[in-house]
Order: C-alpha cells, then sequence, then structure tokens
C-alpha cells in the first residue's frame, strides 16, 4: 500500500508543483538558504528575500566571510533574525571545517547553528538525494489524515506513528521530490481546515477522508495564550529622519523605536523619561500619536506611539548640541548604538516588526 501511495502522491508533485526558485537548483547552500528563510516564514515572502540574499552572498564562502551586519541588513524585513545570525555562524564552520561544502548526512547537519532535525532532513533529501524523513507540522498534518494515526499536534506518540511511517516511506526513488511532494500535499491540498480532498493523490486510501473527519487530525493542542502587554514607543524626528537604538531585548542585534513599559508608568511619563535617557532635555514628547496592536508568539502587545521633534534648531537653543552627539553620548552609556535614519535606510536595517508597523503610520 505504502508503495502504491509514494507513487501517486510523487506522480501528483511532478505534474502539479509550484515554481519556486530553490526548485530550479540543485546547489546545496541555495536550498540551505531556502529551507532556513522557510522557517516560519510564508513561500510567498521567502521567494523575493531568497533571491536577493543569493545575490549578496552566493556562496558558502561569500557569506562566512561578511560581516554580521551585512547579513542581518539582507534579511531585513524577514523577522526572526536569530535564523540569520545562526545561518552565518554555520557557513563560517562549514567554510572553516568543512572546506566550504555543507556536509550530506542529517547528523553532521544537525551540528551546525540553526539546524534541527527537520531542516537536516530536509537539505539531505533535497540536496544530497539522501532518504531521510522531514517532519514538520505541515507532514504530521497529512500523515496522521492519510493514516489515521489520533494524537495531539504536539504530543510525543503522534510524532513518533508519524515518524515511523515517514522513515518508511522516504525509502523509494527520488527522495529530494518526495521531501518536497509530501510538503506540498500539505501546503496546497491537505489544508488545516476544510482540506481539498477532491483534489488529493491520497485521498481513496486516505483514513481520515473515509471517516468523514480530516479536520480532526491532528486533534487541537492546549492554546497557550499569550501575554497581554502595554509599551510606549518614542517616535523622535529630525525632518523625516527618525530615531533608532539597537534593542537590549534582543543583545542590540536588531534596531528598535525607543520604548519603554506601560505597565508600571503613565504614558506621559514614561515618554518623558525616555525622552530625558536619550537627549537630556525638557522636552514634551506629545502622543498618543497612534495606538496599534502587535502579537508575538508569547505576546500580545498594546504599543502607543508619542511623538518628539527633535529639529537641529531647537537643540541648539536648548542645549547648543546637535541631537547626533547627544544621542550618541547617551546611548554610548548604554553599551548599545543609536542612528538617525531615513525611510530607504530602515529598509536595509533589521529593524523590530512593531517599530516598521510605527513608522509605516507616520510615514505614509
Ligand atoms: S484526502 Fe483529504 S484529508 Fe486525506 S490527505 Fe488528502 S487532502 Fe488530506
Amino acid at each position: 500500500m505504502s508503495r502504491d501511495l509514494r507513487d501517486s502522491i510523487l506522480r501528483w508533485y511532478l505534474a502539479n508543483r509550484r515554481r519556486l526558485p530553490w526548485r530550479e537548483t540543485r546547489d546545496p547552500y541555495a536550498i540551505w538558504v531556502s529551507e532556513v528563510m522557510l522557517q516560519q516564514t510564508r513561500v510567498e515572502t521567502v521567494v523575493a528575500y531568497y533571491e536577493r540574499f543569493l545575490r549578496t552572498f552566493p556562496t558558502v564562502r561569500a557569506l562566512a566571510k561578511a560581516r554580521e551586519s551585512d547579513v542581518l541588513a539582507s534579511w531585513s524585513g524577514l523577522g526572526y533574525y536569530r535564523r540569520a545570525r545562526n545561518l552565518h555562524a554555520a557557513a563560517q564552520l562549514v567554510a572553516r571545517e568543512h572546506a566550504g561544502r555543507l556536509p550530506q548526512d542529517p547528523p553532521t547537519l544537525r551540528a551546525l547553528p540553526g539546524i534541527g532535525e527537520y531542516t537536516a532532513a530536509a537539505i539531505a533529501s533535497v540536496a544530497f538525494g539522501r532518504a531521510a524523513a522531514a517532519v514538520d507540522g505541515n507532514v504530521i498534518r497529512v500523515l496522521s489524515r492519510i493514516h489515521g494515526l489520533r494524537g495531539t499536534r504536539t504530543s510525543l506518540r503522534l510524532r513518533r506513528a508519524v515518524l515511523e511511517r515517514a522513515e518508511r516511506m522516504a525509502q523509494g526513488p527520488r527522495p529530494g521530490d518526495w521531501t518536497q511532494a509530501l510538503m506540498e500535499l500539505g501546503a496546497t491540498v491537505c489544508l488545516p481546515r476544510e482540506p481539498l480532498c477532491g483534489r488529493c493523490p491520497a485521498s481513496r486510501r486516505c483514513a481520515a477522508r473515509r471517516a468523514g473527519t480530516p479536520d480532526r487530525y491532528p486533534e487541537p493542542a492546549a492554546a497557550v495564550k499569550p501575554r497581554a502587554g502595554r509599551r510606549l514607543l518614542l517616535l523622535a524626528r529630525d525632518g523625516r529622519r527618525v530615531f533608532l537604538v539597537t534593542d537590549p531585548d534582543d543583545s542590540h542585534a536588531t534596531w528598535t523605536l525607543p520604548y519603554a513599559s506601560l505597565d508600571a508608568h503613565r504614558p506621559a511619563r514614561a515618554a518623558r523619561a525616555l525622552s530625558r535617557r536619550y537627549w537630556d532635555t525638557d522636552y514634551q514628547p506629545e502622543g498618543p500619536r497612534a495606538i496599534f496592536r502587535h502579537r508575538t508568539f508569547s505576546h500580545d502587545w498594546t504599543y502607543e506611539v508619542w511623538s518628539l521633534s527633535v529639529g537641529l534648531a531647537g537643540f541648539s537653543e536648548a542645549r547648543g548640541r546637535p541631537p547626533e552627539r547627544a544621542a550618541r553620548a547617551a546611548s554610548a552609556a548604554q553599551a548599545g548604538s543609536a542612528v538617525w535614519v531615513g525611510e530607504r535606510r530602515v529598509h536595509r536595517l533589521p529593524v523590530r516588526a512593531h517599530t516598521l508597523k510605527a513608522l509605516k503610520r507616520a510615514w505614509k
């Protein structure tokens, strides 16, 4: 049964696959970059970033030699910057310890920063034609439905049962295409809700379809409720330029508008405290100019944007020193960095998503 099923899914994939740039290459490095970008990011978003990143860093060695700030700038807008930092560190390891060639077997791949079990199996099968089972949420959904395997999406029991079947099915011709076929089926047909069973190459053999309840596989895991929180963002402007600082919550690796928690302070007070921290003036920030929500995996933030106009003239009158020098002095004291940037340059920096949202409102 498994062999027939595998053949049907593979044939369907070869006839229906989407044309994606990483499917047009055999270069292991390019495939690796695509797999890392596709972690936590949608295919449609990744395409443009993938092409730009490979134009900037066409080889492992080019990436290994790059400055981290340039790698992060090339990743700007894609989010989850830890992926870019790990990719960069892994490229340096590959250049140093593997003569610039990506290892082929999953255990050695897994030893590289940012490569977990799934990514190692995906690279080994797609780039090197190894029979390796890449199991992620998509594959768990597809195989739990086809085989009628019960359990919550995150349960170890279900994962083990899926892995056992996935490993068996990974044996056979075209291992790379097989890995992508399962992914493609999960992404375009066997959708989390309302799967398109009428278009599915596995429909005749699918236990969940026969039972008439595909949506119930896998069972939903108990939802983790993100914590609510309130923060103020200070939008300091000098004409069209805005003031950004490196984010201490992200080891100063990304840029953000200065922010403060509103849990313990009133907004006006928090805004004044931020203003004094960076400029040592009694300027009065105004706000809120905008209020918006921004959800992350762990938090449901409400952001208030307060603004402050800090043109050179104003500063000369108030303190006799330009804002850049003052800001640099203040930020140096906090072991971070600060910059005044215009709209164009913002998009070349790794900037936090909440700040991009605030700036979009300010610049529109
Ligand atoms: S028949 Fe439906 S539920 Fe079963 S694998 Fe195909 S799309 Fe998913």
